[in-house]
């Protein structure tokens, strides 16, 4: 288990670098989890102490599951760069870019949606939320979170279409991805390479972070500083934790870390 972060000392190394990236997650991370996920935001604050990190020179990254209109639009920061639906759509010096190879999962991503929209009306509580060419399965609102699991699980093994897809799970939600090989790890690397970074923090909460934790441990043996932490909480999965150098005790405290960054720079 990685211990807990309450100086940020050890990152000193870290943050001395330049450029340094701040990569992180948004949804528990950056963003509090809240019942319904369309209502999810990053607060004030949290904005803030991005865009003064940004300001020194900092180049701040989310990678997110989200798709790229609502990362943006949840983080609200016009300088930053972006790895949307876990890497598949990358928002780079003001561009668009796809990933090769996903143009089919579009249209595929539509028949697997008609097919699982029967659950919303068997299943109460699930939401499935087009994401171009991947979908999310949510489940948050269910009474019986477990049950309405394998409920959705045996809808997608009945779908022709969804079972072109892999499956991926994270925090009440199953999620129907491209079977590319980008996840949250690769993307770490396409951002260090492309933003031409020296030094990376990187945080997340979830399943989907943990190759980015691992990444980042890579890279590390490679003679470059980095630091992976993790955003613990009653719901996150403890393998997260294990994966991560630090942890940060609920997402509260990440408002604390950006500061203590931002003060912390050279
Ligand atoms: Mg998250």
């Amino acid at each position: 288990m990685a211990r807990e972060l309450t100086s940020v000392e050890p990152l000193l190394p870290v943050i001395r670098q330049r450029p340094l990236g701040l990569l992180s997650d948004i949804d528990g991370t950056l963003a509090p989890i809240v019942p319904r996920p369309e209502d999810a935001a990053v607060p004030d604050a949290v904005r803030a102490l991005l865009g003064q990190l940004a300001a020194r020179g900092v180049k701040v990254a989310l990678i997110t599951g989200r798709s790229l209109d609502m990362a943006r639009r949840m983080a609200g920061l016009d300088d930053a760069a972006y790895a949307a639906n876990h890497g598949l759509t990358l928002w780079l010096e003001g561009r668009e870019e796809a990933a090769p190879g996903i143009a089919e999962y579009e249209s595929l991503a539509r028949r697997a949606e008609s097919d699982l929209l029967a659950l919303t009306r068997t299943a109460p509580g699930v939401e499935v939320e087009n994401k171009g060419p991947l979908l999310a399965v949510h489940y948050r609102r269910a009474a019986d979170p477990a049950r309405t699991r394998e409920a959705i699980l045996q809808a997608i093994e009945r779908s022709a279409a969804a079972r072109r897809f892999r499956i991926h799970e994270g925090r009440m939600v199953v999620e129907l991805r491209p079977p590319l090989d980008i996840d949250k790890g690769t993307v770490l690397e396409t951002l260090v390479q492309r933003l031409g970074l020296r030094g990376v923090i990187c945080l997340g909460d979830d399943i989907t972070d943990i190759d980015m934790f691992a990444a980042a441990r890579r890279l590390r043996a490679q003679d470059f500083a980095s630091a992976a932490l993790a955003v613990a909480s009653e719901e996150a999965a403890p393998e997260v934790a294990r994966a991560a150098d630090y942890t940060l005790t609920g997402q509260a405290r990440v408002e604390w870390l950006l500061a203590a960054i931002v003060r912390a720079l050279p």
